[in-house]
């Protein structure tokens, strides 16, 4: 192509660019062919562009090659803007030259914009082209979005961004959903949170800490919440006087975030068809006690002491969006249902912990850390953690640890609710799974 003439996308060909020339390059999305002329429809990463084809007015061997290109190919053109009551967007180019950059081989795995409904399986064993959709890269543009605003966010109350050791000694999390990793001439293990070393940070004088990254869970069950590898954003703060300190950040943080995306995501809500409410507030505060009683009566009968179910959460969300309400806390759930790490409620079975749900789903979970080291290692013992594998961490603990708390809320989970995602994966450009591994 020539490098006089200027090159421009879907976004930027304008009303000044009429009669005059301009190179543009894309993916072939469609060909029409009526006879003596040819309409190409070119999309870019920004939208389309329709380019004409008649055959008595471009030279004979552009006519051959754009009515005979296969979909999906990726093009250069340069032509004129010509302005046309007819094309969608007002105006069209007519080619003068054309070059053939990356050849797509037929037929496609998956069409780009086939309204046929295809296999979710089908969409991520060729990700690459699923992604070619607007309504798909809408997704990871949010979630971008998302992740940007929330960081701004923490920034602004004086949070430090941190990053821990994702290849790790022990969990924290529970032996069974742990991967082993060969390290060396040791066993080592992906980490399923940051836990124990954002932990160990609030014995520094790092008071305020978040770190977003990986964290691994090997988990069995096939469910469209859980996948083996998610991004955790993960917070901890030292000197609270309750755990209340902690849900106020968050709380903050979610509708900055869901502001930032009503705001500055329009484009992409737009090519996703959502509509998003911003959660009324203050997030009402449920005790785990009030929602056994409220699924009661909703037929649901939960065993003394045991955590939420999938149905339980889905049944509760129903329940609180009747009332006006789409993020939510459950607080003082049992102490025997939540990690080592989370405070007892002194002189009862309960804990100070919380988890913070987004339309029926399990967004979050945090609270108050116990963080004298006597009562720490008492709970690690009830457990039944192999106290020498924690050494370095209850070590922080020994020389002045200072009361703290926090969260782990997956940004996934996030994204999936507030865009009304059927499955987390919706959310993971190439997820993992039980059964999936590549792409
Ligand atoms: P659940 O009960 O839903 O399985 P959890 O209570 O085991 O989750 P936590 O250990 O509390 O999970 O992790 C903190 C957050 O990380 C969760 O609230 C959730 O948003 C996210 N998360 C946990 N496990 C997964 C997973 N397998 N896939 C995606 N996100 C996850
Ligand atoms: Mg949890």
């Amino acid at each position: 192509m020539s490098e006089n003439i200027p090159m421009r996308n879907s976004l930027t060909v304008s009303k000044e660019d009429y009669e005059r020339e301009v190179t543009v390059q894309g993916w072939v999305q469609d060909v029409r062919n009526l006879g003596g002329i040819s309409f190409v429809i070119l999309r870019d990463p920004h939208g389309i562009l329709q380019i004409a084809v008649p055959k008595k007015k471009v030279p004979l061997e552009v006519f051959e090659i754009l009515t005979s290109i296969p979909r999906e190919s990726v093009i250069g053109i340069s032509g004129v803007v010509k302005e046309s009551k007819q094309a969608k967007m007002g105006f069209e180019i007519l080619p003068n030259a054309v070059e053939v950059l990356g050849r797509a081989a037929s037929p496609l795995p998956l069409g780009v914009v086939d309204k046929v409904g295809v296999e979710v399986e089908t969409r991520f064993n060729n990700r690459f082209m699923d992604l070619r959709k607007p309504e798909v890269r809408a997704i990871f543009e949010t979630k971008s979005l998302v992740l940007d605003l929330i960081g701004r966010y923490l920034g602004e109350k004086g949070f430090v961004e941190v990053f821990t050791p994702k290849i790790v000694a022990s969990g924290a999390e529970g032996g069974a959903s742990l991967f082993e990793v060969k390290y060396f001439d040791k066993l080592a293990y992906l980490a399923q949170s940051p836990q124990l070393y954002k932990q160990m940070l609030m014995s520094t004088g790092l008071d305020r800490v978040y770190e977003v990254g990986p964290a691994f869970r090997a988990e069995p069950s096939d469910t469209v919440r859980h996948v083996s590898e998610f991004i955790s954003f993960d917070g901890e703060m030292a000197f609270i006087s309750s755990q209340r300190d902690v849900m106020d950040v968050i709380e903050g943080c979610m509708l900055h975030a869901i502001k930032g995306v009503l705001q500055n995501g329009t484009k992409q809500l737009e090519t996703l068809g959502r509509h998003i409410d911003l959660p009324k507030t203050p997030f009402p505060i449920l005790t785990y006690s009030s929602v056994v009683e409220v699924l009661a009566s909703e037929g649901r009968q939960i065993s003394e002491g045991e955590d939420l179910g999938t149905e339980d959460e889905r049944t509760l969300g129903e329940v609180m969006k009747s009332k006006g309400y789409d993020m939510y806390w459950i607080v003082e759930y049992p102490e025997g249902s939540k990690p080592f790490y989370i405070m007892e409620k002194e002189g009862t079975p309960f804990s100070h912990s919380f988890d913070l749900d987004y339309l029926g789903q399990e967004i979050a979970s945090g609270g108050q850390r116990e963080h004298r080291y006597d009562s720490l290692v008492r709970r690690m013992e009830k457990k039944g953690l192999e106290i020498s594998s924690f050494k370095f961490y209850l070590d922080a603990f020994a020389y002045g640890m200072p009361p703290h708390g926090g969260w782990g809320l997956g940004v996934e989970r996030l994204v999936q609710k507030m865009l009304g995602l059927p499955n987390i994966r919706e959310a993971i450009l190439f997820p993992r799974d039980r059964n999936r591994l590549t792409p």
